[in-house]
């Protein structure tokens, strides 16, 4: 396979792809140990490398390396130089962007032509919106009723960040958290998933080559519960930023609440995705269809839960199908795949298990459903029609290439049984009745409701869910607040 590999890869990514890799602490690679984890390929199963399974002894000297920096060169940088360092830190990423997608592409299976158009600008966005930041980080002058006092704020970093991050989007997600982070002035310790490592660690080292003071970005490889561990256990962690599931989000809180650690969530979601009959039906369907399948589903904000106005069901069916027909499943690095594999044979399995159980609870397999390829974990595109509202195929987050669609026949019966669901991390309106679509989006549980569009992101723009999709918003001046404590300080005129 390596063969195979080396003639889709640029010759340095592919050279970067098959070397082993140790975590990336103060400023340098160290060695792979003897725990090493082998990453695979998800559209092949066959091995790719072996990364290190970082044991908390190693964290722990990646941890004291961020503490240095941020006590050190990074923390008492001047602003202006810090906002010239992630300025060209986002150059070396527009630079080595074709190299970078193809790491994301092979070990997340992600098409790689969506990668170097989602994913590879996303990143650059985040470095480019938070790099205008830290000239502009202000406390403000208090009016107390008190006296000859004078009374004023101070925004003031955090300290060691601890950013965890999930397999579905590796370089987007590390870029969404180190760039806030890095802007505040903290500095940072950056656990990729165990089965997405190789674009992290060669963002480290473009960091460095940025000119960033060895120890300010870190990488621990590894897995959860050994490595990430150690790291949200650490006591010189100050906050945790952590995308990922929710089981994990919920130990983690837990973990920080007894450590009193800051910490930051964005966990899943089970996006209500909405379709009026008076909508635009055919760019309704089109949406609706492309971000179910895109990334074969394994998005947190993907519109997998379609509801649609009763009418309208049939026309959005057929447009839903035409669209997952049309789509080309291969590895992610051929240029002609559209849909790529789900990320692991225990993740594919898992959501196969969802769909056994729709029958019984009267939804029907309406397409697909079925593994295809003669290797890897690839699954087809996959919708099912009319599941109860308490199927777990509608109440929890499957995590692939399934779209489930529900009738509905008012707005007033639609609302409650959108909101029935614990997670509130996205949803979706299509109308062309703008009284309907204010109301309905207001009134929709969810941190971001995209109106007459879907999966629109930007750095300036909030993103963060509610209930149990977690809490703290990555991007805008919120994404940067969260990475910032405020100092009061009393001063006595008299
Ligand atoms: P997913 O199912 O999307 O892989 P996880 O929550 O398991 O979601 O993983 C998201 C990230 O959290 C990964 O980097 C994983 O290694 C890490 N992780 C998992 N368990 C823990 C843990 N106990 N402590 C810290 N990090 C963890």
């Amino acid at each position: 396979m390596t063969a195979a590999l080396e003639s889709l890869m640029l010759p340095k990514a592919h050279t970067f792809a098959v070397a082993e890799h140790g975590a990336f602490i103060d400023g340098a690679e160290t060695g792979v140990n003897e725990h090493a984890i082998d990453t695979l390929d998800p559209a092949t199963g066959q091995v790719i490398t072996r990364v290190a399974d970082t044991d908390a002894t190693a964290v722990d000297r990646a941890v004291q390396s961020a503490g240095k920096a941020f006590e050190g060169e990074w923390g008492s940088m001047l602003p202006a130089r810090r906002e010239a360092l992630l300025h060209r830190l986002a150059d070396l990423i527009e630079e080595n962007a074709a190299e970078l997608a193809q790491y994301d592409a092979l070990e997340g299976g992600k098409p790689l032509s969506y990668v170097e158009s989602v994913d590879l600008p996303l990143a650059v966005e985040q470095f480019r919106y938070y790099a205008g930041w830290p000239t502009k980080i202000q406390g403000a002058t208090v009016p107390v009723s008190t006296p000859d006092t004078h009374v004023y704020t101070r925004k003031v970093p955090l300290g060691v960040v601890a950013a965890i991050t999930p397999w579905n989007f590796p370089l987007c997600q590390a870029a969404i958290k180190l760039a806030p982070a890095l802007a505040a002035g903290n500095t940072v310790v950056l656990k990729p998933s165990e089965l997405t490592s190789l674009s992290s660690l060669r963002l480290a080292q473009l960091a460095i080559e940025a000119g960033l003071p060895a120890g300010t970005v870190n990488v621990v490889t590894g897995a959860g519960a050994g490595t990430g561990q150690a790291l949200v256990s650490h006591p010189q962690v100050a906050k945790i930023s952590f995308t990922g599931s929710e089981a994990t989000g919920r130990h983690l809180g837990a973990s920080a609440g007894r450590s009193l650690k800051h910490i930051s969530l964005e966990l899943g979601g089970k996006n209500p995705h909405v379709i009026f009959a008076d909508a635009d039906i055919a760019k309704a369907a089109a949406y609706a269809a492309t971000t179910a399948y895109f990334y074969s589903g394994q998005v947190c904000f993907s519109g997998s839960r379609l509801m649609v106005e009763r009418s309208a069901v049939d026309e959005v069916l057929a447009a839903v199908r035409e669209h997952a027909d049309a789509l080309v499943l291969g590895h992610g690095l051929d240029r002609a795949t559209t849909m790529g594999p789900l990320s692991s044979a225990a993740h594919r399995d898992k959501v196969e298990r969802y769909l056994e159980t729709v029958a019984g609870t009267g939804g029907t397999v309406a397409f697909g459903g079925n593994r295809t390829g003669e290797s890897g974990y690839f699954l087809e595109p996959t919708a099912v029609l009319n599941p109860s509202d308490a199927d777990p195929v509608v109440a929890e987050e499957i995590f692939g290439p399934v779209l489930v669609i529900q009738p509905f026949d008012s707005a007033e019966e639609l609302v409650p049984r959108a909101n029935s669901g614990k997670y509130g991390l996205t949803a979706g309106v299509w109308t062309n009745d703008v009284r309907k679509a204010h109301t309905v989006a207001r009134q929709l549980q969810a941190g971001t409701v995209w109106v007459n569009t879907y999966a629109d992101y930007n750095a300036a723009a909030p993103f963060g869910g509610f209930k149990a999709s977690g809490f703290g918003k990555d991007c805008g001046p919120e994404g940067l607040e969260k990475y910032l404590e405020t100092q009061t300080v009393w001063m006595s005129l008299a």
